[in-house]
């Protein structure tokens, strides 16, 4: 998601570029201006009458770092968008397979012409914005609502045009966990596979975790450079993380590396010989759990 033109829950220093949270910088605001506590009453239109001496005894914050002035982090009427930030949007744009407009009546031409460009590259479009837009025309979807933080659910696409036929969304509750599935990195190379021949078998390639959709893992990485031949991971051993908690059984096996096929019928004749030293191999269990804490 790029923010074309800013966030204004975000300030920005006009001076040395500093970002940082808009909310935050309220508390400094408020104890700055303790009067303003009672002046302000919210005028039906959303807006607050203010009498001239409060404006007048205003006291502006500052950037914490060097002092200069502070804006809310958006482009106004007559400013462009940031170079690099147009870049990036163009680069996603042509790496994407759709286009969700979130947010934005288009009215500006630099937004406008990202749809306009995705409409000629035959991208489905999706709009989600409370009232009339000027790409409208060219959305396959459009729903009138408030932008918010959704999850699609399920979408279908024509199989010949690739217009959007129908999408579902769910509407997120920023502080409510929810169920997502995230899928599961393999890092290294495991020592059963280089010195000692085995395969390595990645059984669960993903999994169902907890979590509040501002920490959902792109992925969940697991070390496997010190799995030995018949050693496994299970979830439990990977499952410590204060951003998640699993849903899925904890017992699950994600990955273990086992003899190839062909030698293990041999193997096993060799077993019924040694019935001791498999069966103690096969509990043995990864030690470089402890790293991850
Ligand atoms: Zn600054």
């Amino acid at each position: 998601m790029v923010d074309l033109h800013g966030r204004l829950d975000d300030v920005v220093c006009l001076g040395c570029g500093e970002r940082r949270s808009r909310a935050a910088l309220q508390d400094e605001i408020t104890d700055a201006n303790p009067a303003w506590r009672a002046v302000a009453a919210p005028a039906p239109d959303g807006d607050a009458d203010i009498d001239a001496a409060a404006v007048e005894a205003f006291v502006p914050p500052r950037c914490g770092r060097c002092g200069g002035l502070l804006k809310p982090d958006v482009v106004f009427f007559g400013e462009n968008v940031p170079v690099e930030r147009y870049e990036a949007a163009k680069a996603a744009l042509a790496d994407a397979d759709a286009l969700l407009v979130a947010g934005s009546s288009l009215m500006v031409y630099s937004g406008f012409r990202f749809v306009r460009q995705a409409h000629e590259a035959g991208l489905p479009i999706a709009i989600v914005n409370r009232g009339r837009t000027r790409g409208d025309d060219l959305a396959s979807l459009k729903v009138e609502g408030d932008e918010s933080r959704v999850m699609v659910k399920e979408y279908q696409l024509d199989p010949v045009t690739h217009q959007l036929l129908h999408a579902d969304f769910y509407q997120l509750a920023m502080d409510k966990a929810i169920t997502v599935t995230v899928p599961i990195v393999l890092k290294g190379e495991p020592k059963g596979v280089k010195l000692q021949g085995g395969l390595l078998d990645f059984v669960t390639r993903d999994i169902q975790v907890q979590c509040l959709p501002t920490d959902i893992p792109e992925h969940i990485d697991v070390d496997v450079t010190e799995l030995m031949l018949n050693q496994s991971i299970r979830l439990r051993e990977i499952a410590e993380n204060p951003k998640w908690k699993p849903v899925t059984d904890v017992d699950t096996m994600i990955v273990h590396v086992v003899m190839p096929k062909a030698e293990e019928s041999a193997a096993s004749a060799e077993a019924a010989a040694a019935p001791a030293e498999p069966e103690v191999a096969k509990k043995g269990k990864p030690e470089e759990k402890d790293d991850k804490k």
